[in-house]
């Protein structure tokens, strides 16, 4: 969050309360269609988003509503309605239908003039070429550093493999005309919280977190196969996740599938992209330490990253090529 855009009131103030409405309209971009209502002050509010349709409920807490006006812009193909309703005394809450199935992500928050806004992400146009992965954009986030977070007993840091990993899959994303950005490029890093804003503001349209794992002192390594999970967070990134643990699964028979998670985890809570935390291996246990601190293994799990990425854009891509609605909504027409 932005320092200014936060003003500290004296103790005992009543918290602020506001009047939603009258008007809600929608602003149509290159790359989203936002969604601005007025309110006459800052309160606090929770965006719950739903796919399959696409649609998302805004509630604004200790506030009234006197909406009477919506203004749909033109050239507007997302957004199908907006509805509003005084839930109880103290909600008012704003629906937002969509002529789409899938998400790739929404920002919110309140603008310059204290409108609050709901800027949903038009999805990117894959129907152009059979390369799903030319001109996209991928952020890669090599997870830890500069601590090193765990360490094998050969003495392979997490923040070291990461790193590498992350390296193999910028060489194969460029390959395929993909563009990339990382979070680092050495051992120093940004803080966790700075991470997503990173993603945000290079604009990716894919985000992976790169880790591997360890257990507490306390766990006891045997007790069950350990191998690789994919966690997610937002329900666009979940068939991410899915792809790239399928991904694993046909090319890893060596290591064990410990399933999809879902994770309350900072670097999966951006909302502006699909985003992906994964868990390749345990740098912990020293056949999988072997493996993490080997160059060529270290391609081969890049490997099926990108493999995994390109499923998941190709699963979208048949999606939008299917769906008329889905198409006219995809960014940059
Ligand atoms: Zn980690």
């Amino acid at each position: 969050m932005d320092a200014k855009a936060v003003a500290v009131l004296a103790a005992g103030s009543p918290p602020p309360r506001a009047v939603v409405g009258r008007a809600v309209n929608t602003k149509v971009s290159d790359r989203a269609v936002k969604v601005v209502v007025s309110v006459t002050e800052r309160v606090a509010y929770e965006v719950r988003q739903t796919v399959e349709p696409l649609g998302f409920s805004v509630r604004f807490f200790n506030s009234s509503q006197r909406f009477d006006r919506a203004h749909f812009g033109s050239g507007d193909t997302m957004v199908r309605d907006v509805r509003w309703t005084q839930e109880d005394g103290e909600v008012v809450r704003l629906d937002v239908d969509t002529h789409l199935q899938w998400g790739w992500g929404y920002a919110a928050g309140y603008d310059e003039s204290g409108n609050f806004f709901l800027e949903i992400r038009r999805p990117p146009d894959l129907t152009r070429g059979d390369n799903v992965l030319a001109g996209r954009k991928v952020v890669i986030d090599p997870g830890h550093g500069p601590e090193a977070s765990a360490v094998g007993p050969l003495g392979t840091t997490e923040r070291d493999v990461n790193l590498a990993i992350g390296f193999a899959l910028e060489g194969l994303l460029a390959g395929e005309g993909a563009e990339v950005a990382l979070t680092r490029r050495n051992v120093d890093g940004p803080g966790l919280g700075d991470r997503p804003w990173i993603a945000y503001e290079a604009k990716g349209d894919i985000f992976v977190s790169i880790h591997n794992n360890a257990l507490p002192v306390t766990a006891d390594p045997a007790e069950t196969p350990r191998g690789y999970m994919h966690f997610y967070y937002h329900p666009q990134s979940r068939r991410l996740a899915e792809a790239v643990t399928a991904a694993y699964h046909s090319r890893h028979p060596d290591l064990p599938d410990e399933g999809l998670r879902w994770g309350d985890l900072a670097v999966c809570r951006g909302t502006f992209m699909p985003a992906i935390l994964t868990e390749s291996a345990y740098v912990i246990l020293p056949e999988q330490e072997e493996k993490l601190k080997s160059p060529s293994y270290q391609k081969r799990l890049a490997g099926s990253l990108l493999e995994g990425i390109r499923e998941f854009l190709k699963d979208y891509q048949r999606l939008q090529k299917r769906l008329p609605e889905e198409r006219a909504a995809a960014a940059g027409r």
